[in-house]
């Protein structure tokens, strides 16, 4: 195979939505298994789309999901860095050879013509597609126009015959020619349309492999076009299958969150999210589901990318990060998770206890979000009993467990690990109740629940005044 190059090719919309990320992941794994290069090109010719600020989330974005790309904004390149806006100069040298070769033409109709024309082919239920009405003007007449008349640049799409396209995906897509409209390529304000741009960039920054999403084949075959226009060589193209909510409609905003920020915000980390996305269409074959970055790198192949839609299923995300908060080292979940206690006020200023909490939840923590909820037991002031955790509590055994424990804890000036196991000996001893009867009882009586981190753990956090203040008001109970 020649270089392979390939780009991730975003408009910039102010968030960066989860089916990019995925684009730009597949890029990334399809450049790095083939030693390739990726070149992040950002398309931002669409002035009345802009938004500030959107380019740097979005490089934010891939910096966080650790998708590294050799050429474009921020990166040392000869050529670069990639913004169309900067590259106005070059499509308009480049669409006067198409409109000289004859495979474009200036469009004069009116934005009123063509909402009309538009109206009729819907009220006759026809195709929407420009009727061809400035196809046929003479091209010197066309030139002199063009000096003082409103205009765009339309390609002119070949009125019969097909269109091949030749997808790694989804095999042989037909299209026929007279279905096609004939698209604008520069629009009156003289900047490209994505089409124009897409294809000329591509070329020019030879591009091997277009990899994208689903929604851009029916835009394929005009691309195609353009490419024979310029009597250029197309890139191979592969188009991600679409990603669908549970029920099975395409992703959308109004079905839950599709920005990578949200997930970000919700404390899903970048190796799950990147592990998570990795699945959204591709398998290796079998069963495996949690993979690194580099055996990604090492097992990606479109030839395994599937055809059909992908759900982007919210509980296999959490229990996935689930998965990455217990797998990755003890010092990088300590890192994360204090700044994470931090942003909820949960910082106990004790950097021993805010460890020991961390450690404490870690088992059941399946987004960093949750932490208020699952430390809570930590910071309470008073307890409130699940129903079933007060049932232990008025249980007779129990009130003879609480004294005792108030009765011991008294020789000791803190409750560490060590001191807890012996204080619970004594008890055990004294009252003769063991096993679950006693520790049920206990935990019952410390965090008002009957299941939850480690025993040991949470009183040793807890600390003695609180113990001391938990086992009275169970006695109240
Ligand atoms: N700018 C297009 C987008 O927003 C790029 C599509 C393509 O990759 O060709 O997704």
């Amino acid at each position: 195979m020649s270089e392979i190059r390939v780009r991730f090719a975003p408009s910039p919309t102010g968030y960066v939505h989860v089916g990019s990320l995925r684009t730009a992941l597949y890029n990334y794994l399809f450049a790095r298994h083939h030693k390739g290069r990726l070149i992040l090109r950002i398309e931002d010719t669409d002035q009345s789309r802009f938004v500030e600020g959107a380019v740097e989330n979005l490089l934010e974005a891939l910096r966080w999901a650790g998708i590294d790309y050799d050429e474009g904004p921020g990166k040392e390149s000869a050529v670069g860095p990639y913004f169309q806006s900067q590259r106005l100069n070059i499509y308009k040298e480049h669409i006067h050879a198409l409109i000289k070769s004859g495979h474009a033409y200036p469009c004069f109709c009116s934005a009123e013509r063509l909402e009309k024309m538009r109206e009729e082919q819907t009220a006759q239920n026809l195709p929407v597609m420009y009727d061809g009405a400035c196809r046929t003007i003479p091209a010197d007449e066309a030139a002199a126009r063009m000096k003082n008349e409103d205009h765009v640049i339309r390609i002119k799409i070949p009125q019969s015959g097909e269109t091949i396209v030749q997808d790694i995906i989804r095999g042989t897509v037909h299209f026929q020619n007279n279905l096609l409209d004939d698209q604008v390529l520069i629009k009156t304000d003289g900047f490209p349309t994505y089409h124009f741009a897409n294809v000329v960039d591509d070329h020019l920054m030879r591009i091997s492999h277009v990899i994208r999403g689903e929604e851009w084949l029916p835009s394929t075959p005009k691309h195609m076009l353009i490419y024979q226009a310029f009597g250029w060589e197309a890139p191979q193209f592969a188009h991600l299958p679409l990603l669908l909510n549970a029920d099975r409609s395409k992703l959308s905003k109004r079905q839950g969150d599709v920005a990578v920020e949200d997930y970000r915000k919700k404390g899903i980390l970048p190796e799950a999210l990147v592990n998570f996305s990795a699945m959204l269409g591709w398998n290796r074959g079998d069963d495996q589901e949690i993979f690194s970055v580099q055996e990604l790198i090492d097992s990606f192949t479109l030839e395994r990318v599937n055809k059909a839609g992908a759900v982007f299923d919210l509980d296999k995300l959490e229990w996935m990060n689930g998965q990455y908060i217990r797998s990755i080292s003890e010092e990088a979940y300590l890192k994360a998770g204090l700044q994470w206690m931090q942003s909820f006020n949960l910082d106990t200023g004790d950097p021993d206890k805010n460890k020991a909490i961390l450690k404490a939840v870690r088992p059941a923590l399946n987004k960093f979000s949750d932490l208020p909820q699952k430390a809570a037991l930590f910071f309470n002031e008073k307890l409130k009993y699940e129903t079933d955790a007060l049932e232990w509590i008025r249980k007779t055994e129990s009130r003879e467990i609480f004294s005792s424990m108030l009765q011991e804890i008294q020789s000791f000036d803190r409750l560490t690990l060590d001191e807890f196991s012996q204080m619970m000996k004594t008890v055990q001893k004294e009252t003769g109740h063991k096993g679950k009867k006693l520790w049920m009882a206990v935990r019952a009586a410390m965090t008002g629940m009957t299941g939850g981190p480690e025993l040991p753990v949470v009183l040793s956090i807890l600390g003695k005044e609180k113990v001391v203040q938990f086992l009275n008001q169970a006695l109240q109970q």
